[in-house]
């Protein structure tokens, strides 16, 4: 007769405690108040959670956790759900966190702006070509919206420091499964 060697417990249960030991997100590092949990860059709510029943041992775990990790909202929003793919809004932000001073809430502030901007550009379907040629900031001028102008210019700006800064695009799916590497 084999003898169970460690205790199985069903995969919510440690995910209750996973998500209670972490206290930064794991993308910008801001203390943790409401959490998302995610896993493989898709967002797993409470409820969805609750029903993972698979059973697993310490070793299952230790090794399943690494396809999860507790975001910010902020970022959760940011990473997980669809947005317009306008600009490079992720390895903007991540350029604004670690290459600039800015507080947590410029750089959200930065990034807000320019989703808004990319998906007002994408409802008057302005060309994505504006972008891939000469000045960023000067070929999308005509076509910025007529309130909060100055604002948007002033996002389009640093979006265009970035963008000559990192030359190759962040690849999305090297973020999501990798931040212990790149922070
Ligand atoms: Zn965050």
């Amino acid at each position: 007769m084999t003898v169970q060697q460690s205790k199985r417990r069903p995969l919510s249960r440690y995910l209750k405690d996973f998500k209670h030991s972490q206290t930064h997100c794991a993308h910008c590092h801001k203390l943790l108040d409401r959490i998302t949990l995610v896993r493989r860059g898709e967002i797993v709510n409470k409820i969805a959670i609750s029903r993972l029943d698979t059973l697993m041992d310490e070793t299952e775990w230790q090794h399943e956790q690494q396809e999860w990790m507790a975001l910010c909202r902020f970022c959760g929003d940011l990473h997980c759900k669809e947005h317009s793919d306008y600009f490079d809004i992720i390895g903007f932000k991540q350029y604004l966190f670690e290459q600039t001073e800015m507080s947590h809430g410029t750089v959200r502030e930065y990034v807000v702006r320019l989703r808004r901007l990319g998906n007002h550009l994408d409802e008057n379907n302005i060309s994505h070509t504006l972008l891939q040629e000469g000045f960023i900031d000067e070929n999308l001028e005509p076509w910025l919206p007529s309130t909060s102008t100055n604002n948007y210019r002033i996002a389009l700006r640093k979006y265009a420091q970035f963008k000559t800064q990192m030359p190759v695009p962040v690849a999305r799916n090297i973020v999501l499964n990798s931040t212990s590497d790149i922070y």
